[in-house]
């Protein structure tokens, strides 16, 4: 009876002691942020060589050899990528971890089976292929659950959950209208009644500011809309999804891809410094940054294409870097990581729970 009494009083306290635990997690979690980033088909072969010499020589792909070379062509592929993404490699290699680099055998891969848009997104925010039902770019509703639509449900984030993306198809592989996740994606304006001057003003350009595509906007506007709302809102989970590296190559316009990637770094840069100058966000923000999907390297003009046609297509790369994100640099060892892991990773460092996804990343 005695050692019984010992027992229950032993459980009651551990117990007591588990659920103080849990609650301290709890807390501590909510004060995290994560935000995730993508850049439409940008190759890893640019990301970690810099520009590429045939492309930069190639008439049709390049107009304006002599500047894209003045600008981003340097003898050694460390300087050239340097030179392209200086904030990548001068300040996430220290501080955080650069995944994907094949010539030493980090790869990271998609599972889905289709290599293009709406099917990379969908592995990426609901950590699921589902290649059955996801299998084109059409603007059906999806009917899975990203992360978005997860972290948005759990009560200690409602309304602290947003997108911004340059793509019009946004709205429905995030499924807005039944998650209630803000999307403002394509062409749309900021709305509301408590626009900031640079939100009317932005509204203002984009209205008059003609896009090369029907359903991209340039990815000035996405970036901008999103700076503004991550200012004016206290968010825990924001996602920003740049469109133009893609469209661009589809142009075969390799000047204008170049550029669009060099910009894009710095619009990163432009985050990070905010979110180290923000006292919500400094210390508690994890960025998480990659591709929908590759595209091709042989024959040279398959640089222009993707899809499970294009070998290659299934190669992307990603970043990590910010809080709990342990500093690695440049991963120069075999490893394999799969785009699905990545919603399951935003999860657990936001504490919530993910069924039916790929493994969270061992981040720290
Ligand atoms: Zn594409």
């Amino acid at each position: 009876m005695k050692e019984m009494k010992k027992a229950s009083i032993i459980t009651m306290i551990l117990l007591g002691l588990t659920f103080m635990v849990n609650a301290q997690q709890k807390e501590e979690s909510t004060s995290q942020k994560v935000i995730l980033i993508t850049l439409d088909g940008f190759r890893w072969q640019e990301l970690f060589s810099g520009i590429d010499e045939e492309l930069l020589n190639h008439e049709k792909y390049t107009s304006i050899q002599e500047e894209l070379k003045k600008s981003f062509w340097r003898n050694n592929s460390k300087d050239r990528r340097e030179v392209l993404m200086p904030f990548v490699w001068r300040t996430i290699a220290q501080i955080g971890q650069i995944h994907g680099n094949r010539d030493f055998g980090s790869q990271v891969n998609l599972t889905n089976k289709h290599w293009f848009s709406y099917p990379g997104y969908n592995e990426i925010l609901s950590g699921n292929a589902d290649d059955e039902r996801i299998d084109s770019n059409s603007k059906t509703p999806n009917p899975n659950t990203t992360v978005l639509e997860i972290v948005n449900e759990d009560s200690r984030y409602k309304g602290k959950v947003a997108a911004f993306t340059s793509w019009d198809v946004f709205p429905f592989i995030i499924n807005e209208s039944r998650s209630g996740v803000p999307v403002n994606a394509g062409f749309e304006l900021a709305s509301g009644n408590d626009l900031t001057k640079n939100e009317q003003y932005l509204n203002k350009l984009q209205k008059v500011t003609p896009s090369p595509w029907s359903t991209v906007r340039l990815d000035v506007f996405t970036h901008h809309y999103a700076l503004e709302y991550l200012k004016k809102e206290e968010s825990n989970l924001v996602y920003i999804s740049y469109g133009e590296t893609d469209d661009f190559a589809h142009n075969g316009d390799y000047d204008a891809y170049i550029k669009s990637a060099n910009t894009t770094d710095n619009f990163i840069k432009e985050l990070w410094n905010f979110t180290e100058n923000n006292s919500f966000y400094k210390g508690k923000t994890t960025f998480i940054i990659t591709t929908d999907h590759g595209r091709g390297t042989s024959p040279l003009d398959t640089w222009r294409d993707h899809g499970s046609d294009i070998v290659g297509a299934n190669e992307v790369w990603l970043m990590m870097f910010g809080y709990g994100v342990k500093p690695q640099g440049e991963i120069t060892t075999t490893k394999k990581l799969y785009s699905n892991q990545i919603a399951a990773t935003i999860a657990n460092i936001l504490g919530v729970n993910i069924n039916n996804a790929g493994q969270p990343f061992d981040i720290d």
